[in-house]
């Protein structure tokens, strides 16, 4: 019982130190970046010239066809702790898509390619269902696109060709399939 006030006055500095570090947290966060998406408010991306592009690299995004794209911006500063979305484009099942970063932003989205990578990432899971042709045409427009401002032919290649410790772009994406019509 000689111990309890103590152990009290502990308890109640362990609830005030929760409570300060919640409060922190709070504050941090986001703040609006480039295409109207939210960044980290301290961390940065480091920049590159767009010579050093010679890669596509098709991403899927593994979650909800309805996730938008500030959905996923936040999901990558709060979860992975980066300085912003991992990917350059989105593409929604309806074949919109969206620009998420400058392409002189070197995000993350697939180890040791960062530097010369472009990444382009499907919204909604190919593991589970092929994903949806106008997609596709949107991705293949995209890639026809990034060859005419990179003026060079790339390299276009699924995450899970690159590391092989994933899945991504999901298992019923046909790569070479895909790789033949574009
Ligand atoms: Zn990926």
């Amino acid at each position: 019982m000689k111990n309890l006030p103590l152990i009290l006055s502990l308890s109640s500095l362990g609830i005030f130190g929760l409570l300060l570090s919640n409060k922190k947290k709070a504050k941090k966060k986001y703040k609006k970046g480039d295409f109207d998406l939210p960044v980290h408010v301290e961390k940065t991306y480091k920049k590159r010239s767009i010579s050093k592009i010679d890669t596509i690299v098709i991403h899927h995004t593994a979650g909800s066809e309805k996730d938008t794209p500030k959905a996923i911006a936040k999901y990558h500063i709060d979860v992975n702790d980066w300085a912003g979305i991992g990917y350059h484009y989105l593409i929604e099942p309806s074949g919109r898509f969206f620009q998420t970063n400058e392409l002189e932003t070197i995000s993350y989205h697939t180890k040791s390619y960062n530097t010369r990578g472009v990444g382009i990432s499907l919204i909604g899971n190919y593991s589970l269902k092929k994903p949806y042709d106008k997609q596709l045409i949107a991705l293949r427009h995209l890639i026809n696109l990034l060859e005419k401002i990179t003026e060079k032919k790339l390299k276009v290649r699924g995450h899970r060709e690159l590391t092989g410790t994933t899945e991504c772009p999901g298992l019923l994406f046909d790569l070479d399939d895909f790789r033949k019509k574009i």
